[in-house]
């Protein structure tokens, strides 16, 4: 079976790798001799910024009046950038211009400026005619637009380098989300599948929150709606982080009681999100309000949950604490309406929810490294026989069939010994159950000296063990196991026990090609070593030598 999935899987890649080749020529081919590639096509669209019209500027809205300096405008060019407006149409307007645009359709705005609506205008020398912005009223009470005005280069650059925060966020988030998707296909672990339909969730709440949805062009269908979007995208992040945080400061360890409380606030929040399509200007304000009380008591008590199960000698609430940092600073900062936080709003809140998803991460996998080495600890306690140190029948036997592919595989040949000490239960009653211990650990002792490092000793159960010695041929193989016989039949001195002498009769088997199997091999070496027993115990007989079979 192993080797069809085998053969499957080498002939899907190599059909991938394939049709990689092929791609490239199913495209357009060049031009030859071409100097230069031109890309686009003339156009007859007027210039894509938007004057306003009466419905963009329906329902309500709050406006400013960018006064001119004392003295009046020096007739340079200014800009004028809107930032932190989410919802709805930012109406820039100075002398007879005026330009429309929404941070949801990058093509309705000055492509000068990519995480603000800008305006550049050039008011005559002298003139005191104030820039007026005007944008939708903020669903949350204390939200606080930002206006950027200067020369046009400087507040161009600062607007890049917000679009690259924003961008960076989203590339960060997306980069955890694959790093999980190839952790989830290396372990089956389903935990890993849950960060990734977070992260998802986290990343169309990023491009909403700082306008990427709608760069270069809308790619997801926010259009008119993008209250609901950030009012229900909000909800459904709230849904995830919360319970997140919780576990991450180690409440479910300190209330396990308490386990349902993280779900089933969980399952309200997502409930919540799924209902803001729904939703009136009035309802969704309230919700904007509760999420943002929610949030803040969430924190707090994840805090607490954090400090509390720390002081407990909680290692992993650490984690938990450190997830909580940016978000503690973003709660502080807005209670004292600190200027650059609310400037750099977006770009703070992207940054500390990124932390967390990096924390998040960062516990997923120590999460896992602690399981991994559970499971490798028990399938080691699983694999040895408690008395020797040697692998147990179980795994000897997963070892001998290894060896038996890899001989078929490669036609090399494998020969197995079975070894049963002569006379043990003499031993037993003679000398007592403890020397009888004893003496299995010596014989291990001497098996293990006695054979290269690429064969393998089992204890097989009882006084009897397995040696396997992948290509060894038959000759060497009955050598080896002569060598083996005399050393056991030496090591009872090393006891130093009066009167104590063992030794230990020996068959051996040799792999005979495609026909032979397992089962087979086994009977036959098992069989020799009885007939070493019948010859007079103490020597190796060789179970090929026997059958006419072996001989062809
Ligand atoms: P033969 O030469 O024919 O193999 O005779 P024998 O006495 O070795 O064979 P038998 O199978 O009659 O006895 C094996 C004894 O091994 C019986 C059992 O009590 C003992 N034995 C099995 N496991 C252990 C163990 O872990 N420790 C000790 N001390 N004795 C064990
Ligand atoms: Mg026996
Ligand atoms: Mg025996």
């Amino acid at each position: 079976m192993g080797s069809r999935q085998w053969r499957y899987e080498t002939w899907g890649v190599l059909a991938v790798l394939l049709l990689c080749l092929i791609l490239p020529w199913l495209g357009h081919a060049a031009q030859a001799g071409r100097g230069y590639l031109l890309v686009g096509a003339a156009t007859d669209e007027p210039t894509p910024q938007r004057a306003c019209t009466p419905q963009m500027l329906a329902g309500p809205r709050q406006q400013a009046l960018v006064p001119a300096p004392a003295g009046g405008w020096s007739g340079q060019p200014q800009a004028v950038d809107v930032f932190n407006v989410f919802a709805g149409e930012v109406q820039l307007r100075h002398g007879d211009r005026e330009v429309c645009g929404t941070m949801h359709d990058a093509r309705t705005r000055d492509s000068r400026f990519r995480a603000g609506v800008g305006m550049v205008v050039v008011p005559p020398a002298g003139s005191a005619e104030p820039v007026l912005v005007s944008w939708q009223t903020p669903l949350k009470p204390g939200w606080v637009p930002t206006l950027r005005l200067g020369a046009p280069s400087p507040v161009q650059q600062n607007d890049t380098a917000r679009l690259l925060v924003r961008a960076a966020c989203v590339a960060v988030a997306l980069a955890l989300a694959l790093s999980a998707l190839m952790a989830y296909l290396s372990t089956a672990d389903r935990s890993f599948l849950a960060y990734i339909g977070g992260t998802a969730v986290i990343v169309l709440w990023q491009a909403t929150l700082g306008g990427l949805s709608g760069y270069p062009e809308p790619w997801l269908p926010v259009g008119n709606d993008s209250v609901v979007w950030v009012v229900g995208l909000s909800a459904a992040v709230l849904a995830l982080l919360l319970p997140a945080l919780w576990r991450l400061n180690g409440g479910d360890r300190l209330l396990p009681g308490l386990r349902w409380a993280p779900r089933a606030l969980q399952w309200a929040l997502l409930l919540l999100a799924m209902a803001t399509p729904w939703l009136q200007r009035g309802p969704l304000a309230l919700l904007v309000s509760v999420l943002q009380a929610g949030f803040v008591i969430g924190c707090v008590v994840s805090l607490l949950a954090g400090i509390w199960a720390r002081l407990r000698g909680d290692r992993w609430a650490l984690t938990g604490l450190a997830a909580l940092g940016p978000l503690l600073v973003l709660i502080g900062g807005e209670a004292c309406a600190l200027d650059w936080l609310v400037e750099y709003q977006v770009e703070a809140m992207q940054l500390s929810v990124t932390w967390v998803l990096m924390m998040a991460a960062y516990a997923l996998n120590l999460r896992l490294g602690r399981l991994r080495q559970q499971r490798d600890e028990l399938r080691q306690l699983a694999d040895t026989d408690g008395l020797t140190g040697l692998p147990n029948r179980r795994a000897g036997l997963r070892q001998l069939s290894h060896l038996l592919e890899a001989a078929r595989r490669e036609g090399t040949p494998l020969a197995i010994g079975f070894l049963d000490i002569d006379l043990f239960k003499d031993i037993n009653d003679r000398h007592g159950h403890e020397i009888g211990d004893q003496v299995l650990v010596a014989v291990a002792r001497a098996l293990r000296a006695s054979v290269r490092a690429q064969d393998e000793v089992v204890r097989m159960g009882g006084e009897e063990f397995l040696l396997l010695m992948p290509g060894l041929p038959g000759e060497a193989a009955t050598a080896r196991l002569e060598r083996v016989r005399q050393r056991i039949a030496d090591a009872g001195r090393s006891l130093q026990v009066e009167g104590l002498a063992f030794t230990a009769s020996i068959g051996l088997a040799q792999w005979r090609g495609s026909g032979d199997d397992l089962a087979a091999l086994l009977r036959r070496a098992d069989h020799a070593m009885y007939a070493a027993k019948r010859e007079g115990r103490n020597r190796v007989h060789d179970g090929e030598r026997d059958d006419p079979v072996a001989a062809a």
